[in-house]
């Protein structure tokens, strides 16, 4: 028999984890280029296939790829749970010493997968694939999303630097140590940063998808920057009490201001206007803090069930079965 040269060895040296919802138009495109990179890699590798509940054909597409090469992984989750999900599921499936997320889309592209496992070599334990441009993403999109970076860096509990999505590779005990942070509200840039560990960036061209179109739209974005926020400070908290504490001084020096008025000059009824607009604002203002502290109380509700982040429906590894 002739050996198979992609035979998984006892534990790869490399992973790969690909989530991937409703991708069957490009996995084909992206298997191809990604085994030919990792072809040349020194080391045996694996490819982890997450399939995050997808409606269209691709989980078969890469049951396809698994029959036809042995280093493919496919995970199966029994319904979409989402991105951060699936690769949470990918790296708990990948053994290889280093691990690398990347899109199934083609928007990060493979080719630099040889120049990432160069800087692991040298000793980084995370390194960061920065975009240098987002090609076919909207201006509104890349203003939003520099907004947001920079309202994470001032709350300043963690480091998210901007411009760096999930694309990036893992040592063995930096995924050791993400996978310990069991947290079910998963904003995992901010993870990622929490564990720490010596981090390189490097930067790349983002490419315009390949096929499809993206998952997100802005309600989704709005969102997952609330939970970005909400997951890693608790300075919104905060705002509430400040905001309290400013309108209670107003309300002492107003308070202070028409008493005397009373007593120096009489008190004719009068203020209507005045009244409501204090009551309505007063209003206006404790529903938005009562608001604040239903976002956090909610995360603590879900934290507190301790539902497992996903449900796998099956696993195959290589063309067997
Ligand atoms: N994805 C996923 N589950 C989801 C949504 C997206 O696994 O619920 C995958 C998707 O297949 C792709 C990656 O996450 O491989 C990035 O998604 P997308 O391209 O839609 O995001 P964008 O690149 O626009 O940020
Ligand atoms: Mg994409």
């Amino acid at each position: 028999m002739v050996p198979d040269i992609h035979a998984v060895a006892a534990r790869p040296v490399v992973s790969v984890v690909v989530p991937a919802y409703n991708e069957a138009d490009v996995l084909p495109e992206f298997h191809r280029r990604l085994a030919s990179v990792l072809d040349a890699v020194d080391g045996a590798c694996e490819m982890i296939y997450v399939d995050d509940g997808s409606t269209d054909s691709s989980l078969g597409v890469m049951h396809d790829i698994a029959s036809r090469d042995a280093r493919a992984v496919v995970v199966a989750l029994s319904r979409n749970f989402g991105k951060e999900a699936a690769m949470t599921a990918g790296l708990e499936h990948a053994s290889g010493e280093a691990v690398i997320v990347i899109d199934a889309d083609l928007q990060d592209p493979p080719e630099e997968i040889p120049a990432m496992l160069a800087q692991w070599r040298e000793g980084a334990d995370m390194v960061l694939m920065q975009r240098s441009s987002r090609a076919g993403e909207s201006w509104f999109k890349q203003w939003t999303a520099r907004r947001f970076y920079r309202v994470m860096d001032r709350l300043g509990e963690i480091d998210v630097p901007g411009d760096v999505g999930d694309f990036r590779l893992l040592s063995r005990r930096a995924v050791d140590a993400v996978r310990q942070l069991r947290e079910r509200t998963r904003f995992m840039k901010g993870l990622y940063s929490w564990v720490g560990f010596r981090q390189v960036i490097l930067r790349y061209e983002r490419d315009a998808r390949h096929a499809g179109e993206t998952k997100w739209n802005y309600w989704r974005l709005w969102n997952f920057a609330i939970e970005g926020i909400t997951s890693f400070s608790t300075a919104p908290l905060k705002i509430a009490s400040y905001a309290g504490f400013a309108v209670a001084f107003g309300a002492f020096l107003f308070g202070a201001k028409v008493l005397l008025k009373t007593m120096f000059f009489g008190d004719p009824v009068q203020g209507f206007t005045t009244l409501v607009t204090v009551v309505l604002f007063l209003g206006g203002v404790q529903l938005m803090a009562l608001g604040v502290i239903g976002e956090y109380l909610g995360r603590v509700f879900v934290e507190v069930k301790r539902r497992p982040l996903y449900i796998i429906e099956s696993v195959r590894r290589g063309p067997g079965d």
